[in-house]
């Protein structure tokens, strides 16, 4: 093989990585991983890492699943690719589009396959404008979502999403898509009960929706836990004011299940922790456990049977929408999450586990908030307690805490300031405790470094 100083070169003169200052990470190097087994990965120099981020929230089955590769490499000996354009299609597409109408919750029974989240939510956009206008309310094109939401970072995606550094690269967003404030608990002050910041927060999309006029609004998008900003949970009545406000002005809920999807909340989905009901869900990552690129877009029977009766040709779709060998994975993917009741483990075992560890790291001074839902959390690092207050020149902190983690072979991710869990849903107790203990020290690292 190559050596690691070699591929470094190779890497920093050839390869620009994507969310990076490619000019500081050549000058610091790129790690090189060659192996990973269940929430573990090695990189070329030997190092072992606990894999606090599940790749990049996606690995939920967690690494070196051999089945997840057989049936890749049977389903490529049968039959490697077949598109669904012309009257035909695959068996695994077939059963893995029946597969997510039995696991989605409520009506949502009809599948669109993409290659990725991104691309599920370009197709949304389409889709739901293209909806309304085919029942005579084209003047229903505008979509509402929230400041600092992540929604990909295709045209449409990074439009639908909220992160101000994106949009200030090519002149996003695209016309028609409104932003409102997150529920966003500790940067708003934490200081009203749970209900009462669940409804204040929910507001803001009513008051958005009538200040462009019900009849203008096609839909509402958002995670059910804003991954990418910084693991903001909403109070437990968000979703369900959301899901109210929807239905009076008759404006499509959409919840992008990217992140949250298969597990990661506890449930199958969030749409079943937070108790709502979207008409439309994307979903990508946890669908193959980052195995193999897809996505999908799953629809309700109102917003499919419009589409189907009225829509004429669905003029949208992708060379690999459906890939043959992308959906045997998926399948197998959630065999397993099945078979080895790993949601249910999560959420009855080890995630209470894991949540009394997280929280018990809010003890330390450097951090302001632990917060956590299943499997996914966060902990908002401060220069003081127990004000809210952030650190000047943000994201500094974070980087520093990464760092010494990653020192100490542990990967988490900074967002700003605040570190970043999504562990694959396979971690054990015995890694649970291995994950506190490396970040308890990271911490204390940083607050050394900071002279705290
Ligand atoms: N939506 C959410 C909530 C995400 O977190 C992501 C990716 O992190 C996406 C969409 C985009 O998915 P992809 O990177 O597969 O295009």
């Amino acid at each position: 093989g190559i050596d690691t100083t070699t591929l470094q070169r190779l890497d920093a003169a050839h390869h620009l990585h994507p969310f990076n200052d490619n000019a500081a990470l050549a000058k610091r190097g790129t790690r090189i991983l060659t192996r990973g087994e269940g929430c573990y990965v090695w990189d070329a120099e030997g190092n072992q890492l606990l894999d606090a981020f599940a790749g990049l929230w996606c690995v939920n089955v967690g690494y070196g699943r051999k089945e997840l590769g057989r049936v890749a490499a049977h389903q490529m000996d049968e039959l490697a690719y077949y598109n669904s354009f012309f009257q035909c299609t695959t068996e695994p597409t077939v059963r893995l589009s029946a597969k997510l109408a039995e696991l989605t919750p409520h009506d949502l029974n009809h599948a669109f396959f993409t290659n990725s989240g991104s691309e599920a939510n370009d197709t949304i956009l389409r889709m739901v404008r293209h909806f309304w206008a085919v029942q005579g309310k084209p003047e229903k094109f505008n979509f509402i979502s929230r400041h600092d939401g992540y929604h990909g970072s295709t045209v449409a995606g990074a439009s639908l999403g909220g992160m101000k550094g994106m949009h200030k690269q090519g002149g996003l967003p695209i016309p028609g898509i409104h932003h409102i404030d997150p529920p966003y608990w500790f940067g708003d002050g934490g200081e009203m009960d749970e209900e009462e910041y669940g409804r204040v927060a929910a507001k803001r999309l009513e008051d958005k929706i009538l200040e462009l006029g019900p009849e203008n609004v096609a839909a509402f998008i958002g995670e059910p836990v804003m991954g990418a900003i910084g693991v903001y949970i909403p109070p437990r009545n968000y979703w369900k004011e959301i899901e109210r406000i929807c239905r009076q002005y008759d404006v499509l809920l959409v919840a992008d299940e990217v992140i949250c999807g298969f597990g990661r909340t506890g449930n199958w989905f969030a749409a079943e922790t937070f108790d709502f009901r979207p008409d439309v869900m994307t979903l990508a990552k946890g669908i193959t456990s980052g195995y193999i690129p897809l996505g999908a877009v799953m629809f309700n029977d109102r917003v499919a049977e419009v589409l189907a009766t009225k829509g004429g040709e669905l003029a949208h779709g992708y060379t690999y929408s459906g890939h043959p060998v992308c959906a045997a994975v998926a399948l197998e993917n959630i065999r397993i999450l099945q078979d080895e009741k790993i949601i249910e483990t999560c959420r009855n075992d080890t995630g209470p586990y894991l949540a009394e560890k997280w929280k018990a790291l809010g003890e330390h001074p450097l951090v302001g908030e632990a917060r956590i839902l299943g499997m996914v959390g966060a902990l908002e690092l401060v220069p003081r307690k127990p004000a809210r207050e952030y650190f000047p020149d943000r994201g500094r902190v974070g980087q520093m805490c990464r760092d010494f983690a990653l020192r100490s072979g542990l990967i988490l991710r900074a967002t700003n300031d605040a570190m970043l869990l999504s562990p694959p849903l396979v971690i054990t107790k015995a890694q649970v405790d291995e994950l506190a203990e490396k970040t308890w020290r990271a911490l204390d690292l940083t607050a050394r470094e900071l002279g705290m």
